[in-house]
C-alpha cells in the first residue's frame, strides 16, 4: 500500500489486541488504518451522538481557548474565520467572534448546508476533525482552496508517537471513528506539496499553517 499523502511505500503492523492493520509511512509519518475500518457516515452519527459536548461545559470553554492561546497570537488579526467540522456545537465560532473574528462553522453531519459555494476565509480552523477523515490530503486541498492568500489553516488532531510499540499502547486510535494519524512532518510534507508554509506546531496536538 502506498502512502496516502505522499506516495511512499508504506511498512505495515498489526496491533494484536484487535487485529486491526495499520499502515505506517516513513517518509511523512502518516499512520493509517486498514480501509475496511473506516466507517460510513451514519455509523460515525451513532458514535457522536454519545459525545457529551456541553457548551456551558467549563472545561469543554477552556479546551478551545487552548487551542485559540496557541493560534491567536501568531495570526495578525483574520477578520473572517471557518470553523471546519464543528461537531454538533458552535462554541468555537462563538468564541472567535469574542476576539472580533466573523466565524462561520460547517459540520458534514450535524451543519451539513452552512457553507457558501465561494466564499472564501481568512482563518480555517479544524479541531479534532483530522483523524476521522477518510481522504485527508483532498479535505486539507479543498481548505486550501477556502483560504484568501496569505490566510491560515490550524488544525488539531493528536500527534502519534512515531513509534510502533508506544502507539499500540496509545489511547487515540482505539476510537473506530479515529482511523489516520499525523506528526508535524506529515503537515510538513502536505506544505511542501502544495506550497504552504509550516508557521508552527506545539509538540503535542496543534499545526499552524499559512498560505502564501
Ligand atoms: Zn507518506
Amino acid at each position: 500500500m502506498n502512502c496516502h499523502i505522499c506516495n511512499n511505500m508504506c511498512e505495515t503492523f498489526v496491533d494484536k489486541k484487535t487485529s486491526i492493520v495499520y499502515y505506517y509511512c516513513p517518509n511523512c509519518e502518516y499512520i493509517f488504518k486498514s480501509p475496511e475500518c473506516h466507517q460510513d457516515l451514519n455509523t460515525q452519527k451513532e458514535r457522536y451522538n454519545l459525545h457529551e459536548n456541553d457548551e456551558n461545559d467549563a472545561g469543554y470553554q477552556a479546551y478551545f481557548q487552548r487551542f485559540l492561546d496557541f493560534i491567536l497570537p501568531l495570526l495578525d488579526k483574520p477578520k473572517t474565520a471557518l470553523d471546519f467540522g464543528c461537531g454538533r456545537s458552535s462554541l468555537l465560532a462563538s468564541l472567535l467572534k469574542k476576539e472580533g473574528i466573523a466565524c462561520d462553522y460547517y459540520d458534514p453531519i450535524y451543519h451539513p448546508d452552512t457553507l457558501e459555494k465561494n466564499k472564501k476565509y481568512e482563518l480555517i480552523v479544524s479541531t479534532e476533525v483530522f483523524e476521522h477523515l477518510h481522504q485527508p490530503k483532498e479535505v486539507f486541498e479543498s481548505l486550501l482552496e477556502r483560504l484568501e492568500e496569505g490566510g491560515y489553516l490550524a488544525i488539531q488532531t493528536q500527534f502519534h508517537p512515531n513509534d510502533v510499540e508506544a502507539f499500540k499502547k496509545w489511547y487515540y486510535h482505539q476510537d473506530p471513528t479515529h482511523i489516520v494519524f499525523f506528526t508535524p512532518q506529515t503537515f510538513r510534507v502536505l506544505c511542501q506539496k502544495y506550497g504552504v508554509e509550516f508557521i508552527a506546531d506545539n509538540g503535542k496536538n496543534m499545526v499552524l499553517l499559512k498560505k502564501y
